[in-house]
């Protein structure tokens, strides 16, 4: 298989280094098979940065082959668990070592800014591979007597091998959620980054060869989700599809999966409510509520997107609001060190967010702020548009109810806790949900009775690698992150034994 370039660059914000270009397969970067490429763009200028390779079938096929040979070589079947977890930990330290370049990859081809790139996705990324590091030789399995003379027990067994699927909006750090449990069970993986954002992803190719994974243990593959999605999903080789990204995609996604009866896990969209109750700190839910829906353009699937406000608080509470988006939401270049907001990830999501505030426009909502295309300089390029607030909101409305996946919040008023509950609940999502109250036995009552996987008292958007993340409804099927993440990359067996009961 010939070899895919490395081609230098040179990011706007002055850092230099050889970015991978090709497939990363059994430790090595080869070019596609049909020689198809994909381009990755630049949101801010619209320009190109640089091509990588895009796979095919065939190349899906020869990567998850590599997965499975690595799987059965004893290199790695036979590796000691603490040595997995060795690896994990070499993996975090290079990470960490190169976490500059990193971030300027991240926001270069995501739109983020390099400010929260390196201190969030970053920070992120190399705690979450130490945490799983440490997991790796402390899962067992059990003694189970059954009877004098039987015994059983359980193994704790890999999956096999894993296809991983992943959005944009975090590059490194989603690939980093997927790859450590899964290499801390014991699994092979074939990695797939979004189209809009391979960069990061390829590079890390080249850290996980420096650590010394053996070859075929992790392969990255960049492609088109209809087309090596899609071949990665139905490939009979792949025992486990585990997918970040949107609810339609991973419909189809359980639609390929049945086929096979693959295992999945599935981390899905979301439409997440935050209530301000009338006893809050009208102060911290405006500061958290902001945070929760305008930061990385609002591209979070765990956004705070739809806010309840009681109507004691409702007028200072927009009031506030207002400011603090005019304020702090300074929209520009994801390299200029005042920028809150950079460029949609691309025009697609542009036009996406701009489409969804006609729809909203036209349901009949107020379009209390902003809502427009932004020019950010005199070239009139890049995917910029300013933070949206929609109030006089019905749940009957589209912005409502759909994932607009942007920096656009939906505001309402409730006046009885049960309605706030009741809104809070009324859309087919169930990813997060945030509540503001100084009442403790509220805070807990009302935890309890919202649907959703996460929900943050006095706060939005916390994330911990100790703490399980995931959605109910559609948002999602299992968790990620904390021991629960472990569940989704091994399986128990149990071995019965006869110690000398004769038939
Ligand atoms: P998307 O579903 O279009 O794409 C996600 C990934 O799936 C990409 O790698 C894409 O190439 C691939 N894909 C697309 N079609 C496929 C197919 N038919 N078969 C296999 N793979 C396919 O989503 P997106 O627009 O890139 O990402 C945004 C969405 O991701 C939002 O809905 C957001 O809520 C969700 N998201 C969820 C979480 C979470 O943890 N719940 C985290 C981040 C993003």
């Amino acid at each position: 298989m010939a070899s895919a370039p490395f081609v230098e660059l040179a990011a706007p914000n002055g850092i230099k280094y050889a970015q991978p270009t090709g497939l990363f397969i059994d430790n090595e970067f080869i070019l596609s098979v049909n020689g198809e490429s994909i381009d990755s763009i630049d949101p801010a200028t619209e320009e190109k940065i640089v091509a990588v390779q895009a796979a095919g079938e065939a190349d899906v096929d020869i990567a998850v082959k590599a997965a499975h040979k690595a799987l059965k070589d004893p290199s790695w079947k036979l590796l000691p668990a603490s040595d997995r977890g060795a690896l994990l930990y070499k993996l975090a330290d290079l990470i960490q070592e190169n976490r500059e370049v990193f971030a300027t990859i991240d926001a270069w081809d995501n739109g983020k800014t390099y400010a929260d790139a390196l201190e969030t996705d970053l920070t992120e990324a190399v705690t979450v591979i130490r945490y799983y590091a440490g997991w790796a030789d402390k899962t067992f399995g059990q003694t189970i007597n059954t009877n004098h003379q039987k015994f059983a027990y359980t193994i704790r067994q890999p999956i096999g091998v894993v296809g991983q699927i992943i959005p944009w909006n975090y590059p490194l750090s989603m690939a980093t959620w997927k790859l450590g449990p899964a290499i801390a069970c014991g699994n092979t993986v074939v990695l797939k980054a979004a189209e809009q954002t391979p960069l990061s992803i390829l590079f890390l190719g080249t850290l996980i060869k420096k650590a010394g994974f053996p070859p075929g243990v992790v392969n990255f593959i960049n492609g088109i989700g209809a087309v090596a999605g899609s071949a990665l999903v139905s490939h009979a080789l792949v025992d486990k599809v585990a997918f970040t990204g949107s609810t339609a995609t991973a419909r189809a996604i359980m639609g390929t999966a049945a086929k096979t009866l693959k295992n999945i896990s599935l981390e899905t969209g979301g439409k997440s409510p935050l209530i301000v109750f009338e006893d809050a700190d009208i102060e911290q839910a405006v500061k958290w509520s902001h945070l929760g829906i305008m930061s990385n353009q609002g591209q979070i699937c765990t956004a705070t997107s739809r806010i309840l406000v009681h109507e004691q608080v409702y007028d200072e509470f927009l009031a506030q609001f207002l400011e603090r988006t005019k304020t702090t939401s300074k929209v520009g270049h994801q390299w200029d060190k005042d920028t809150y907001q950079g460029p949609q990830v691309s025009k697609a999501q542009y036009e996406r967010v701009l489409e969804y505030v006609k729809i909203g426009k036209g349901e009949g909502a107020t379009l209390s702020s902003g809502g427009e295309p932004i020019k950010v300089d005199d070239k009139d390029k890049g995917f910029y548009v300013s933070p949206t607030i929609f109030t006089d909101v019905l749940p009957t409305m589209r912005i409502w109810q759909e994932e607009i996946f942007g920096p656009v919040v939906v505001i309402a008023k409730f006046t009885e806790e049960q309605q706030a509950v009741d809104l809070a609940n009324s859309t087919t999502y169930g990813l997060g949900a945030a509540l503001f109250t100084e009442k403790v036995e509220k805070a807990h009552r009302v935890a309890a009775e919202i649907e959703a996987g996460m929900v943050w008292v006095n706060s939005s958007q916390d994330c911990d690698p100790r703490v399980p993340f995931g959605g109910v409804k559609q948002s999602g099927i299992g968790r990620e992150l904390g021991e629960a993440g472990l569940e989704a990359y091994s399986q128990i067996k149990a071995v019965h034994v006869n110690l000398g009961n004769r038939l």
